[in-house]
């Protein structure tokens, strides 16, 4: 936690989830009451298929839903692709951008994922922008060297009109059930803090810090009590209302 930040609780639904899933979405969002809206922010990411049927879902509700990648562009000659200004059009209002899972099978690099970054915030939406170390990358003791790069490279100058989220996702840890320390979470994010601080001067303690991989309802008051944890990004235990709603009662 960061004093005077309000936590964000998001899931990825990544390649999952068909409009028949929409009942999960529903509980969701009936079951997130004002005394949690209060405390925490509520988002899904949704595959592009689900995002006009769940945004008529949430259209009355404090829950918000978002998307998963997008183009750099607004519109044109990009076949297959999908931009801001469509997924905003659904009534999404964030978009991840560079999770590990795009850098890795889309060759995605940071110049790239700050285009797309950029081109959200622009559009006055959030982004939550995904760093993190391979396992590789962990054992040679470069985590911080990692973090560093990617956040110089991904992390816009500018939040324009939205608003800019840092996502740390150990790569190692997402999927496997396997999570850094709390010793290890804290530093990274101690870490990326004081790297926000050095590029934005105050506005960089405001940017909210998620800690994601392998977040459940057995660990996730462990990992969002971590100073500068900031909420998380929960993929597989983001697929059912109960463990997401588990998650969220962590606060
Ligand atoms: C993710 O891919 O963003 C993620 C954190 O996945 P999981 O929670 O399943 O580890």
């Amino acid at each position: 936690m960061t004093p005077g930040i309000k936590p964000l609780v998001a899931g990825n639904w990544k390649m999952n989830g068909l409009n028949s899933s929409i009942g999960e979405l529903e509980t969701m969002r009936d079951q997130f009451r004002p005394e949690l809206s209060a405390k925490i922010d509520m988002l899904v990411c949704l595959p592009f298929t689900m995002l006009g049927k769940a945004g008529d879902f949430v259209a009355r509700s404090p829950m918000r839903i978002g998307a998963q990648d997008c183009h750099r562009e607004l519109k044109g000659a990009h076949t297959g692709d999908i931009s801001v200004e469509m997924i905003a059009d659904c009534g999404a209002t964030a978009v991840i951008v560079g999770h590990s899972e795009r850098r890795t099978d889309h060759g995605e690099s940071d110049e790239q994922v700050r285009e797309k970054a950029q081109t959200v915030l622009h559009w006055g939406q959030m982004a939550i922008i995904c760093i993190g170390e391979t396992d590789e990358q962990r054992k040679l003791g470069s985590t911080l060297d990692v973090l560093k790069k990617q956040m110089s490279g991904s992390i816009p100058d500018s939040a324009e009109n939205g608003e800019i989220v840092v996502a740390y996702e150990p790569i190692w840890a997402i999927g496997t059930g396997l999570t850094p320390t709390a010793k290890d979470v804290e530093e990274a994010h101690r870490f990326m803090r004081a790297e926000l601080v050095e590029r934005f001067g105050e506005d960089g303690n405001t940017i909210r810090l998620l800690y994601g991989g392998s977040v459940k309802p057995g660990n996730a008051k462990e990992l969002m009590g971590i100073n500068n944890v900031d909420g998380a990004l929960i993929g597989g235990a983001s697929l059912k209302a109960e463990d997401f709603l588990g998650i969220c009662a962590a606060y």
